[in-house]
């Protein structure tokens, strides 16, 4: 890999061992020739992998012996070998302990300089324009050297060796503070900083920018900053992420375990969803109805600068963006924007090239479950189990990512968002021109989703190429096999959402059963009504009567219920019908909607303001009470089994006019949808003869319904195999169509 000091290192470590030689890239990967004795041979191999650098990732590797003519008097690094640029380009890191020790140190040169970065640490894929990676290729190209760096620059020796972002104060980018109206408040760096802590310990919101675009940064101590920034925000009600200054922060906040602890100090750097403790001095509205918290650490040393001197402890950190719109990057559209939100802007002049979030993730099972993937993974490879040749997946319509293959890699873009906005759409054409480019990749084939009307899909048959088309649950299905290197076929799990079925009408409760070059629909859920389509997504309210009406007939709209209450007279008149005819009100076999009508019926949500947020409440309400029973549920026999929870909706109303508690439904309903997972899954697996079990789709981000449906199923012998490298929701969708594409590219040679 590029740009983690690789080269430099194995330099180093020949060198010590005084063995001849030389060390260059190539399209395969590293290519070392090293001359020694067998015992020093031996040494060095050992060490290479012990010793290498921590940005570096040794995939494998492979030693052949050479014949004995004569070789190099000493040991080089050589220049790359052409195409060398496609090997990998590197992520973003958070800036490494050395150039923290230097930052805090006030007889370095780069003491309190926010830009401090060496060959382990620092912007990489959002600074990178094109390739090789190299600094003219960089946005640090309008930056010259100065001697120093120079010096540390072309030392082998040295940790900043083709560091290059390498800076200093005396010839690298600066910050300034500007206000609301884009007025320069502060143009030196120590200044701009003091003032924006200033700020922000009184209570302002201020704009930051960070490796891939800016956050809006509050006091998150402060009830009163943060309810500035909701109201700002407008109508958002998504929790904010919240950034403390060390780990020893993070365990007076939350009750983290070891692998989250891992996860938030590691070199990515990503936002951790962790569960929090009581009474801690965050505000209630950070994380509104919520047991759990987005945590970080800092990512960038203006991060660490920022905590240095203030008296606030935790920061809000949250995408600077307006509700529906992408993370602002540029500066000028940033004042755009972000005006009328942010009172100051803390600015620099190092360009962000792409356009890069954050990352978010859970712990599940003691590996990442990836809610977001972007700063700090992309653009990591994800090793597929077979030569997939060139293909571009161009994804689904929301939470959209596109997905690159290069033989056996599929190279999966940042997260791009929900392309129904304008702006996104434009990030979405850009991502892949700039990943095309710079992985110097020209696809034989388009793979995207069956749905006619995702520009996603609009975009794919613009491109002139082959195209494929795949049903959205099916590419779930092979993103989690990707992933986890399997072929041949699989029972998978899909649920999810909403997709595009093979039948014209929406998927998302789906028993699939296949692989790369097929599937059949072995089971799904009963289909139910989706009354004022779009609008019963944003409204649960409908879903729950949608579901009742299902299971009850029209006794469902005389009960005395929140969600029923949301009708009279004439709205229940045109709803009755919406119902009873199917006016505007599609079929669907969603998982997905199941959460939200549960949600409306315990009245903890009749309308959402952002994807997800009933069943995210649902969960967090069940995971405080213990329980094992659950309702009962129908399946059907037939060609396609039909999984129908009329039952249980039925008993869900009889326990709320009983006064049981919503804690206690909420549970039963995960217990519920488990047990039909559980079974369904195994009736499927033995009518087959399968094994092994795939879980997907963006249902799996519920931490404990994925638990009591592996467990389950693991139980009953299945093997099971969930997401760990991307997400289980939709922005891992193009890597199971590319998958799918790539599979057909594999047989044709
Ligand atoms: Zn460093
Ligand atoms: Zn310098
Ligand atoms: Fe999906």
């Amino acid at each position: 890999m590029q740009g983690v000091g690789f080269r430099p290192f194995v330099f180093r470590l020949a060198s010590e061992l005084g063995l001849t030689g030389w060390v260059r890239n190539t399209p395969d990967g590293v290519l070392i020739e090293a001359n020694g004795t067998d015992e020093r041979l031996a040494h060095f191999a050992r060490r290479l992998r012990a010793e290498a650098p921590p940005l570096a990732v040794i995939a494998s590797l492979i030693r052949t012996p050479l014949p004995d003519d004569g070789c190099e008097a000493d040991f080089t690094i050589r220049a790359s070998a052409s195409g060398a640029g496609l090997v990998d380009i590197p992520p973003d890191s958070a800036v490494c302990g050395e150039c923290l020790k230097e930052l805090a140190d006030p007889a370095d040169r780069r003491h309190r300089y926010p830009f401090i970065t060496c060959t382990n640490c620092g912007p990489r894929w959002t600074i990178i324009t094109a390739t090789p990676y190299d600094r003219p290729f960089t946005t640090m190209a309008r930056f010259p050297l100065c001697p120093a760096c120079s010096r540390e620059y072309a030392d082998p020796h040295d940790r900043r060796f083709h560091a290059q972002p390498l800076a200093c104060p005396a010839c690298g980018p600066q910050l300034r503070l500007l206000d609301q109206a884009g007025k320069l408040l502060c143009d030196d760096s120590d200044a701009a900083l003091t003032r924006t802590i200033d700020l922000l310990q009184n209570g302002g919101i201020v704009a930051i920018k960070g490796l891939g675009g800016y956050h809006l940064a509050v006091d998150a101590g402060s009830e009163a900053a943060v309810a500035r920034l909701r109201a700002r925000k407008q109508r958002d009600e998504k929790p904010f992420a919240v950034m403390v200054p060390d780990l020893a922060r993070a365990v007076a906040l939350s009750l983290l375990d070891d692998t989250e602890a891992r996860l938030l100090d590691s070199p990515e750097t990503p936002i951790v969803i962790v569960r929090k403790r009581h009474g801690i001095p965050v505000a209630e509205q950070v994380a509104p109805r919520n047991g759990w918290l987005g945590l970080m650490l800092p990512a960038t040393p203006l991060h660490h600068l920022l905590f240095k001197e203030a008296a606030f402890t935790s920061l809000v950190m949250t995408s600077a963006n307006r509700s529906d719109e992408p993370i602002a990057y540029r500066d000028a559209d940033a004042f755009t924007q972000l005006s009328g939100i942010a009172d100051a802007f803390l600015c620099h002049n190092r360009d962000i090239h792409i356009r890069t979030d954050d990352s978010v993730m859970r712990v599940f099972q003691g590996r990442p479950l990836f809610y977001r993937r972007a700063r700090g993974y992309v653009p990591r490879p994800v090793r597929l189990p077979f030569d997939a040749g060139n293909v571009l997946a161009v994804g689904a319509e929301l939470k959209n990512a596109v997905c690159l293959t290069r033989n056996d890699r599929g190279i999966l873009s940042q997260h791009i968002g929900d392309l129904q906005n304008a702006e996104t759409c434009d990030s979405f054409r850009h991502t892949i021109d700039h990943l095309q480019t710079l992985l110097e990749i020209t696809p034989s084939k388009v793979a995207c989703d069956l749905h006619p009307d995702y520009q996603s899909t609009r975009y794919a048959e613009e491109r002139g190429l082959e195209i494929v088309r795949v049903q959205h649950h099916h590419a779930h299905l092979a993103s989690c096999m990707a992933e986890n290197g399997l072929t041949g076929e699989v029972v998978g799990i899909i649920f999810d959402g909403t997709g595009f079925g093979s039948d014209q009408t929406i998927w998302g409760g789906e028993f699939l059963v296949g692989g790369y070059d097929r599937f059949d629909r072995a089971a799904h859920f009963r289909p139910v009504r989706l009354p004022g389509g779009d609008a019963a997504v944003r409204e649960p309210w409908r879903m729950a009567m949608a579901c009742l009406y299902q299971a009850m007939g029209r006794d469902a709209f005389d009960l005395d219920h929140p969600a029923a209450r949301q009708l009279n007279g004439d709205s229940l008149a045109i709803f009755m019908t919406m119902v009873e005819r199917g006016l505007n009100s599609p079929l669907t076999s969603s998982c997905g909607r199941l959460f939200d009508a549960l949600a409306a019926l315990l009245s903890l949500r009749t309308t959402v303001s952002y994807d997800g947020q009933a069943a995210i409440e649902l969960e967090a309400l069940a995971e405080t009470v213990d329980d094992n029973d659950s309702y009962a549920y129908a399946a059907s026999d037939g060609p396609s089994l039909v999984v129908d929870f009329s039952d249980m909706f039925r008993e869900v109303v009889r326990d709320l006019a009983a006064g049981a508690a919503p804690a206690v439904l909420a549970r039963r309903f995960h217990n519920t949808l488990a047990t039909a997972a559980v079974d369904t899954c195994c009736r499927v697996a033995s009518t087959t003869n399968l094994d092994r079990a795939v879980l997907s789709g963006g249902v799996f981000q519920n931490r404990l319904l994925s638990e009591l449906v592996y467990t389950g199923l693991t139980n009953r012998g299945l093997q099971v195999f969930t997401h760990r490298l991307v997400p289980p929701n939709d922005g891992g969708v193009a890597l199971g169509q590319a998958a799918i594409a790539g599979w057909q590219n594999r047989r044709e040679c």
